[in-house]
């Protein structure tokens, strides 16, 4: 196994491997990375290839110009609003500040973001162009490789293994594969608990052992 800790700057720094290429794992893959963080993202098939790339996709404006939104995945700034609207064959009439394409009766409106503070992108330009900057600007190495198990030795996180054998170590994961992230919380939680088994088990040896002697 290659060795655990990872130098730059005469520094130990850590490696974290996030897993899952969907927008929160890349979102946390480039935020890590800024901050200096060796970081290697692993995705099973392709990246923003399901939820995450069929979103309405609302983002925050600060992104925005550091990756060009606008050219590089449709950034358009709305106004957001929440509302329930039932169906009606009358329109409704002015008095409201509500847009004019709105023609059926509302219930509860209200405005959860301003051109100033929200916006609509393409999900998956946005995932993918937000990756890539990741690997240009920030060294963020990408994997595709499925996630099959996550190790832990002594209580602490130590690699991971992908299937067909392939193992990244690292210092710490995070799982961020959506609705298939459960499988491998169970998987890490069982191992845990052999973990604790196997060693009471070593100790009640080395007791009976030393009784021995
Ligand atoms: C039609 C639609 C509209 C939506 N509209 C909005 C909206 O307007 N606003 C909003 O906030 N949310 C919206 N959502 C929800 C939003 O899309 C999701 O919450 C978000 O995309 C989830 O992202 P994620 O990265 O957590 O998961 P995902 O996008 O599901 O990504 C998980 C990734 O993990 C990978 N993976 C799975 N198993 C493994 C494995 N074993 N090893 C390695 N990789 C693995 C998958 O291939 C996938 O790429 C919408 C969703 C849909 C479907």
């Amino acid at each position: 196994m290659a060795t655990k800790k990872y130098i730059s700057d005469g520094q130990t720094s850590k490696r974290v491997v996030v897993c899952g290429g969907g927008v929160t794992g890349v979102c946390t893959a480039y935020f890590l990375a800024k901050k200096g963080i060796a970081v290697t993202l692993v995705e099973k098939s392709a990246v923003a290839c399901v939820a995450s790339g069929k979103a309405g996709a609302m983002e925050a404006q600060s992104l925005a110009e550091e990756l060009n939104g606008v050219e590089s995945y449709g950034y358009r700034p709305v106004t957001t609003l929440s509302l329930t609207v039932k169906e009606s064959s009358k329109p409704i009439s002015g008095g409201s500040d509500l847009p004019a394409w709105i023609d059926g009766p509302v219930k509860s409106p209200s405005t959860i973001g301003t051109t100033e503070t929200t916006a609509q992108v393409h999900p998956q330009l946005f995932t993918r162009k937000l990756l890539s900057t990741a690997t240009k600007k920030y060294g963020v190495e990408v994997v595709i490789g499925k996630l099959e198990e996550v190790r832990v030795e002594l209580g602490r996180v130590d690699s991971v293994l992908l299937e067909g054998g392939r193992v990244i170590d690292t210092d710490a994961v995070v799982l961020a594969m959506g609705p298939w992230s459960v499988y491998l919380l169970i998987q890490i939680r069982y191992q845990a608990i052999l973990n604790r088994l196997r060693f009471s088990r070593d100790e009640e040896n080395a007791r009976v052992k030393a009784e021995q002697a």
